[in-house]
């Protein structure tokens, strides 16, 4: 263990095969590679956290609930996934999150309208709504840069800066 703060990071953009397609949204960039070897990544796939399969139907935001394509409602399973991702962000004091974009659970400023059409919206995952309410910095991986920035700057305050 590093002693650096860490950072909750969707499973998905790891290489994890948990897509609702079954399959990854593996990144790989030289700023996640250091946090690996620094030790600093927590990964969490909420959907799969909440009880969903992988592969599964894909789901969009309608209102106040979450429905599947095939018109499950799945919000319960979404919701369980957001709390357990807040409790190990508050659990392991985690305070910046770089969750996958357009997503109905980890997305960031923008989801798809809920029609299953393609079309975006502005508006909030499920669990990065949560996280950003439980006071967690919340980037997608277009802002890796960003969410390193603000990691280092929680290292300065904590002491923990460059060569600690
Ligand atoms: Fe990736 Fe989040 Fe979807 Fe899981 S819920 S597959 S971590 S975008």
């Amino acid at each position: 263990m590093s002693g650096r703060s860490r950072v909750l990071v969707s499973a998905c953009l790891l290489g994890a095969e948990v897509r609702h397609h079954g399959g990854s949204a593996r990144v790989e960039s030289d700023v996640l590679k250091r946090w690996r070897d620094d030790e600093r990544i927590v990964g969490v796939c909420p959907e799969v956290a909440g009880g969903l399969p992988s592969p599964r139907p894909p789901a969009e935001i309608r209102g106040a609930r979450v429905i599947s394509k095939e018109g499950r409602d799945v919000t319960r399973e979404f919701r369980a996934g957001a709390d357990q991702a807040v409790a190990i962000a508050r659990e392991l004091g985690i305070r910046v999150a770089v969750l996958k974009s357009r997503s109905p659970s980890c997305g960031i400023g923008q989801i798809y309208d809920g029609t299953f059409s393609g079309r975006l919206v502005p508006g909030m995952g499920v669990t990065a709504s949560a996280l950003e309410a439980a006071g967690v910095q919340v980037f997608d991986e277009f802002h890796l840069a960003e969410a390193d920035a603000a990691l280092l700057a929680l290292d300065s305050d904590e002491g923990l800066g460059p060569g600690a």
